[in-house]
């Protein structure tokens, strides 16, 4: 493996956690690997529909339907989503397009249980937002991400009134930033969908979906693999299970006299 400062580090085993697609046909390429594998990953499915809007907040919001700016259990975690309807009609934006103009957010106060992420009084109010399509019909998130922005301040005003005057400092973070920023390509959160199709030992593709690839001592560990993306290090885990079965059948078949293959 070769460092972005040219340092050099090698290995007799590599389980990478960078998206499947990246690791496979741009780490290694696919000159390398054979083209059943390259099929499916080019078949990968990894769209997007979300976005990240983070505001500091130099108050806590003061809910219409729970007033008050001392911290109460309306604070920690919110869910602006009024109807099926709403989220239909979220979603309709999205199938046609654009980003939703009503749309769906899941809401989390972290300075309300950690104290200290902020100055005295202030906070910070992540938004994880529903639907933002990583291609947008007839524009570019370029051109869209202050719009969607002030959109989401402005929902969450109809909820919160003293909320749009209290932003000190916002940060939008589109699908485009996640494949640019974080190497999650399409945006998808999970690197790739978790479809039925894209789960178990298919995902990220039956030729590589027991955390083996066809590249010796390369292994994926990463949330491109069973049980797919979230924060919980399971497919670490049964990769690291992989990679000591397999050192174990190593040890086990290697020729009498020939010593060990690996230490
Ligand atoms: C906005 C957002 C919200 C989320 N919300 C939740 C949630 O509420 N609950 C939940 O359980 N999960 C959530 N997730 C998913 C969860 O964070 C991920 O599934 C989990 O972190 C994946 O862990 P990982 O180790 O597989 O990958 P990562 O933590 O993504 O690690 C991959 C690493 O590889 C690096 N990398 C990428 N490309 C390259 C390259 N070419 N060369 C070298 N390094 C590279 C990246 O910088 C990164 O450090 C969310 C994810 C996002 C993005």
């Amino acid at each position: 493996m070769v460092l972005e400062d040219g340092t050099e580090l090698a290995s007799p085993r590599v389980i990478s956690t960078v998206h499947p697609r990246t690791t496979l046909l741009d780490l290694v390429g696919r000159q390398h690997l054979p083209s059943g594998l390259v099929e499916e990953m080019e078949r990968y499915r990894s769209r997007s529909g979300s976005a990240k809007v983070n505001l500091a907040l130099a108050e806590l919001p003061n809910f219409r339907a729970l007033p008050g700016v001392e911290l109460g259990s309306q604070h920690p975690e919110f869910i602006i989503n009024p109807s099926i309807d709403y989220l239909d009609r979220a979603w309709g934006d999205a199938v046609a397009g654009g980003w939703s103009q009503d749309p769906m957010m899941d809401c989390v106060i972290p300075t309300t249980k950690d104290r200290t992420l902020a100055p005295p009084g202030r906070h910070i109010l992540t938004c994880f937002v529903q639907y933002a399509p990583y291609q947008l019909q007839g524009s570019s998130w370029a051109q869209e991400r202050e719009k969607f922005a002030d959109r989401v301040v402005e929902v969450l005003g109809e909820y919160a009134p003293n909320l749009p005057g209290a932003v000190l400092h916002r940060q939008v973070v589109t699908p485009l930033d996640m494949e640019r920023e974080y190497g999650l390509l399409g945006g998808n959160i999970f690197q790739g969908e978790m479809s039925l199709d894209q789960l178990f030992l298919l995902r990220p593709a039956a030729a590589a979906g027991s955390y083996r690839t066809p590249v010796v001592g390369l292994y994926l560990g990463g949330a491109g693999t069973h049980p797919g993306g979230g924060v919980m290090g399971a497919p670490g885990r049964n990769a690291a299970r992989v990679v000591l079965a397999d050192l174990r059948r190593a040890r086990w078949t290697a020729p009498l006299g020939r010593g060990l293959p690996v230490s």
